[in-house]
């Protein structure tokens, strides 16, 4: 009987309950056990952040394959140039779209709530930031294009490889029957990837458990009274861009049912929630949106890997409630024309921050030099900052699946019986 109930738990409902779980512990470890050799050493540093670690890392080494792999397929798959030009165009609109909402988004909810009024210096704790080398526009241009293919995948560099991929594919599709051998090669490692995406993922509750309990037990909750508004207006901002704005569009445009796609994408979310990586769900979110969802893997190997380097909504709207949050403890006044700018450069932002922890904080400087805030102001959040991370990521992927969902609906590549199956 018990190892019935135990069977019938499905893997959402698992990596769920490791989350609470994990995030009990952690708060747990943080206020009740004394600090030292065995909290800091052994539990904190040893075992959670060994086996958090350990699955963020089998989730990476998926990704260069399995993007590669299925970018290959996927456009092998289309064939013909023109469409998947009709493809690349609609997705790049939809995804600097939903930014520029974002960002809208972010900055009147913050202008509603005033995060930084009546904010006290001295009670925030603050960090050193280093803004890092800013890459010029036409260099970042022209990196999109690998003088070294192999290069470009020992270094996980997302567009490069996408590029790579893409002509591949099409070669693949041209050269037809002269070719099978490597296309067959290509599909069969494809699925590959994918069985292995599947095993990792059992592992899932076990690494969400891990990394919630450590983040949890390094923080615990002194750092975020001070802060209290500016989260609350973040964390805002992040549900109406994703419960309202992504469901809206989703069915308006598709009708199928938004709770049934925030259902089933679940699971990714979480990943993302706790990983903080976008780079790294993107195995798991073509996986889901393919077998949970009928969408075709010929849209999201192409849609998704490049949503995760460029489509970063969630970041975008944490960067338009700091604008305001600094300006309001510096006491600076900022005009509709600034807000524009704003908008403006939290987009490009959004393209150029990568899908790793933290780098939001980094491109946040090139928004707040836009309109002439200080960079040091950056320092102010920082210590809360993790927190808001792992919920801007979940955003960030969820606006990728959106978009793919709604790219593979207008190709006629989504299969409505396999998302409307319970
Ligand atoms: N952690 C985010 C991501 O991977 C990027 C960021 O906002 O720092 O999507």
């Amino acid at each position: 009987m018990a190892e019935e109930n135990k069977r019938k738990i499905g893997l959402s409902t698992q990596i769920f309950i490791a989350l609470i779980g994990g995030a009990v512990l952690g708060v747990l470890i943080h206020y009740f056990m004394p600090e030292g050799y065995l909290r800091d050493t052994v539990i904190i540093n040893g075992i959670l952040y060994v086996i958090g670690q350990g699955f963020i890392r089998l989730m990476q080494m998926l990704v260069v394959p399995l993007v590669f792999c299925s970018l290959v397929c996927g456009s092998m798959a289309i064939g013909d140039t023109k469409t998947l030009g009709k493809v690349g165009i609609k997705t790049v609109i939809f995804y600097i779209f939903t930014t520029a909402v974002a960002v809208c988004v972010a900055l009147m909810v913050a202008s509603v709530i005033d995060p930084g009024v009546g904010v006290n210096l001295a009670n925030v704790e603050t960090g050193n930031v280093s803004a890092g080398e800013a890459t010029s526009l036409v260099d970042t241009l022209l990196n999109i294009i690998p003088k070294n293919p192999i290069g470009a995948m020992a270094d996980g560099d997302m567009l490069p490889i996408i590029v790579f991929a893409l002509f591949v594919g099409i070669m693949l599709a041209k050269l037809g029957s002269r070719a099978s051998n490597v296309a067959n090669f290509f599909s069969q490692f494809n699925d590959i990837m994918m069985e292995m995406t599947m095993s990792v993922m059992k592992a899932a509750p076990i690494g969400v458990f891990c990394l919630i309990s450590k983040t949890f037990a390094g923080i615990g909750f002194d750092a975020f009274l001070p802060m209290l508004k500016y989260m609350g207006s973040v964390t805002l901002a992040l549900f109406i861009q994703c419960f309202i704005v992504y469901q809206i569009l989703l069915f308006v445009i598709t009708r199928l049912n938004p709770m049934n796609f925030l259902k089933k994408f679940f699971p990714v979310m979480t990943f993302a929630f706790t990983t903080a990586t976008s780079n790294s769900t993107i195995p798991l979110s073509i996986d889901t949106l393919d077998k949970k969802m009928g969408v075709s893997r010929k849209i999201s190997s192409f849609t998704i890997p490049l949503g995760a380097t460029v489509n970063m909504d969630g970041t975008s709207i944490m960067q338009g409630v700091a604008v305001i949050f600094i300006a309001q403890v510096y006491g600076i006044d900022l005009s509709f024309g600034n807000l524009v700018t704003v908008v403006v450069t939290a987009t490009l932002a959004s393209i150029g921050t990568a899908g790793v922890p933290s780098v939001g904080l980094v491109t946040l400087a090139m928004v707040l030099s836009s309109v002439g805030l200080p960079t040091e102001g950056i320092a102010l959040i920082m210590g809360i900052d993790r927190i808001l991370d792992m919920m801007r990521t979940a955003v960030n992927i969820t606006g990728d699946a959106v978009c793919t969902t709604i790219v593979s609906h207008r190709e006629k590549a989504l299969d409505r019986a396999v998302f409307n199956k319970e």
